[in-house]
């Protein structure tokens, strides 16, 4: 590919702008200050997003659930040929986008997390890109209404000019029926098991039902599209139903074994084999706090991040089988959604057989829900507190938690971002 224009003055100014007030925020401890750089320098150059990804190979990967690690897989991924630009740290809003290409060499590949609100306005300003979409359900709540709203705004995005391929979750009926408009799609089966967002048909309403072979709308006869890329037990991918690809990941779950597939599928696209991307996608262990392990007063603790059902459904299944303990913690700011009702939709009947602790803000709410899901817990008011309840029952001073979105951030701030 060509390498970029030079940017003119203006948007030079703009980004140089940008990462002065950045490195200025980030010693006045505001958190990385890629944003409020990013901003600053949008407000200089509005035209700055084009600018700055004109000429590069830009893959977008969206969803509610994922997103962060498997950007962080698809950067190893193509990295493997050149330089590769990234918002690695979650920050995936145009400013944050901006921040990332504006410290970028020239020519360098963009992997960039963008937020499923901003999937048509970031698709408006890039000239040619890939569209990696991975899931859609609620984020809490009190956004549920926003699901279908977002799905819409999908489809009409991935219509798009500037979209040249999709990667799509067969497996999910929003998104399969999001990428239906796309010039071309790389469908991929993921094996989905969180359908309660989705039993309403996104094309007439009708009721989708879901079984073994995939899922399919009684009304209108929409269904699953039989994908090219196929996740299959044992954490194998199944490629046009031919040759079988092992992930052994370093990173645990099933969910990451699906967005490894999506990965694998999108590198493909761009010439990378499975055999040269993988290796690389091996090497992604920790993922901005998520799966890392921290020490707490001589426990050790796998921290997971969970902001929503399905992903708690996710996290459930990387725990470590019982009677490893477990710390959940809810909060319920603004990022984590203030009504935490949503904890019922969680099933966390499948915590039995283990002893969980609850803290964090709304502990109380979260041990309600424990109580009827007769799972054996405790409520602490700290971390520590928790973490020492925990380990307390268990045989090895180790514990997995799980924790939502206010809470990863509260956490990762005691035990230090970096491991
Ligand atoms: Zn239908």
């Amino acid at each position: 590919m060509a390498p970029s224009a030079p940017l003119p003055l203006r948007s030079r100014a703009a980004v140089a702008a940008g990462r002065a007030v950045a490195g200025a925020s980030k010693v006045a401890r505001l958190g990385t200050g890629s944003v409020v750089g990013g901003n600053v320098a949008l407000r200089l150059d509005p035209g700055l997003l084009r600018r700055l990804t004109a000429g590069r190979r830009i893959v977008i990967v969206s969803g509610t659930n994922g997103k962060t690690t498997t950007t962080a897989l698809l950067r190893a991924a193509l990295a493997t040929a050149g330089p590769v630009a990234s918002n690695a740290l979650g920050a995936n809003m145009p400013p944050g986008i901006v921040a990332a290409l504006g410290r970028a060499e020239p020519g360098a590949a963009a992997a960039l997390e963008v937020d499923e609100r901003w999937v048509p306005a970031v698709l408006e300003a890039v000239d040619s890109a890939t569209l990696v979409l991975l899931n859609l359900s609620r984020d809490q709540l009190d956004r549920s209404h926003e699901v279908r709203k977002i799905a819409e705004t999908w489809r009409a995005a991935c219509a798009a000019p500037a979209v040249q391929r999709v990667i799509a979750n067969a497996d999910d009926p929003l998104v399969a029926w999001a990428a239906g408009d796309a010039a071309e799609v790389v469908w991929v089966g993921t094996g989905g098991w969180w359908t309660l967002d989705a039993s309403g048909c996104p094309a007439c309403g009708g009721r989708i039902v879901f079984d073994a072979d995939g899922w399919a709308c009684t009304a209108c006869g929409f269904s699953r599209p039989e994908p090219s890329w196929a996740l299959a037990p044992g954490h194998e991918v199944v490629v046009h139903g031919e040759e079988r690809i092992e992930l052994d990941l370093g990173l645990p779950g099933r969910a990451n074994a699906a967005n490894a597939a999506m990965v694998l599928a999108a590198a493909d696209g761009y010439g990378i084999a499975p055999a040269h991307a993988l290796p690389a996608m091996r090497t992604v262990q920790s993922v901005a706090g998520r799966y890392r392990t921290a020490d707490i007063d001589g426990v050790s603790v796998r921290m997971l991040l969970a902001k929503n059902p399905a992903g708690w459904q996710e996290a459930i299944d990387m725990l470590a089988p019982p009677p490893r303990p477990v710390v959940a913690a809810i909060n319920a700011r603004i990022a984590d959604g203030r009504d935490p009702s949503w904890l019922w939709d969680v099933p966390y009947e499948r915590l039995a057989g283990r002893y969980v602790v609850a803290t964090g803000e709304r502990r109380h709410d979260l041990a309600v829900r424990l109580r009827y899901a007769q799972v054996d817990h405790g409520v602490a008011e700290s971390l520590d507190g928790a973490v020492a309840m925990a380990a307390a029952e268990g045989d090895d001073d180790a514990v997995d938690l799980i924790a939502n979105y206010t809470a990863f951030q509260d956490y990762l701030d005691q035990v230090g971002r970096e491991p």
